[in-house]
């Protein structure tokens, strides 16, 4: 089993290495390859990934990802960008889940929600154009696209609460009628209880009554603001893993960025990538050490193990060597 292994820029320096500490717990086949793309890997070279990077990556089985900054340069391409499309990794999983002992932003810790982030087309198409007077994106939407994000979405709702919610904007932006008509015919065929809601009207909801929902499909923009709209409901951003799923590989990484305003100063969460490590685990069909991982990580909240953003004062290497320790005497 090959992962590769990206911290990138900023906080993804520090909080994989601590990811891989927890990994590095159990005694697993996996062969490490680490690479660095990226900002920092720009700088140095002039590319921030090169085709022999996708050429390695292609050859691994899944992906261990920091973060990386992204300048406005329009020279930079995004790298995020290319390996997602690349290895098309399609589908975007990101749980919002509540850590016994934290409360978010609204003060309700009552809802379990999967968003599912259509993660190949939409507004990320990249064809576009900056002018002096007009710029645009061309915003695309295909039913094969549609279809199969809303299977892995109906897939994931059958082993929970059997209800999907389609986010679109179909109203104004005709494009969506194609995601939405073809996530209700998936629903549908999966015996999946399914409803549709305007994304201005979730954002509101979701903020109001997250506990009405269970996996959530929508298109890539309205997802990525969604799941940003969740690590406040969880309480950081520091807290939120995601998997992005291809047909054969995967990638793990912390929703995060690379929090450039905190970079460097050994404070930053580790959980987001601990917790992508979970999803990892489970990916390899090691659901009991997924387990493990998410006890060590409640149980370092509730000894108030916590760094600043969750309103604690440990460092990151703190929290890691909690997280290693209860790993270590629990598996
Ligand atoms: P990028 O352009 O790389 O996304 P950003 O400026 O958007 O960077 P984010 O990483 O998205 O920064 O972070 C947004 C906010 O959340 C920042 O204030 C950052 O400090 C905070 N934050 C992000 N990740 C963590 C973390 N792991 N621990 C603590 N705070 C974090
Ligand atoms: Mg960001």
């Amino acid at each position: 089993m090959k992962l590769a292994v990206i911290e990138g820029d900023g906080v993804g320096r520090e909080v994989i290495p601590a990811a891989l500490q927890v990994l590095d717990c159990f005694d697993l086949p996996i062969e490490k390859i680490p690479l660095e793309l990226g900002l920092g890997k720009w700088e140095k070279t002039g590319q921030a990934i090169t085709d022999a990077d996708i050429e390695i990556l292609e050859d691994c089985d899944c992906i261990l990802f920091g973060a990386v900054t992204t300048p406005a340069d329009p020279n930079y391409k995004s790298v995020l960008l290319t390996i997602r499309r690349e290895l098309d990794l399609y589908a975007n999983i990101r749980p919002l889940k509540p850590i016994k002992g934290i409360k978010g932003a609204t003060g309700n810790t009552d809802f379990d929600i999967l968003v599912v982030r259509e993660n190949t087309e939409g507004l990320y198409s990249s064809i576009e154009e900056v002018g002096e007077n007009e710029a645009w994106s061309k915003r695309i939407i295909t039913r094969r696209a549609s279809e199969r994000i809303a299977q892995v979405a109906c897939e994931y709702a059958a082993r929970r609460a059997n209800h999907l919610t389609i986010v679109h904007k179909s109203n104004v932006i005709k494009a969506d009628s194609l995601f939405l008509n073809t996530c209700r015919d998936v629903a549908h065929t999966h015996n999946v209880i399914h409803d549709a809601m305007l994304v201005d009207a979730m954002a509101y909801d979701m903020v109001r009554s997250p506990e009405k929902y269970d996996v959530v499909v929508a298109p890539n923009l309205y997802g990525d603001i969604l799941s940003d709209l969740g690590g406040a409901l969880v309480g950081s951003l520091g807290l939120l893993p995601s998997a992005n799923i291809g047909e054969k590989q995967a990638f793990f990484e912390p929703v995060h960025g690379s929090a450039p305003d905190i970079a460097g100063r050994g404070v930053a969460n580790p959980i987001a990538a601990v917790l992508s490590v979970a999803m990892l685990l489970d990916w390899l069909n090691r659901p009991e050490q997924a387990r493990i991982v998410r006890e060590a990580v409640e149980t370092s909240v509730n000894e108030n193990i916590k760094t600043a953003d969750l309103g604690g004062n440990s460092t990151t290497a703190e929290v890691t060597e909690f997280l290693v320790y209860y790993v270590q005497s629990n598996s």
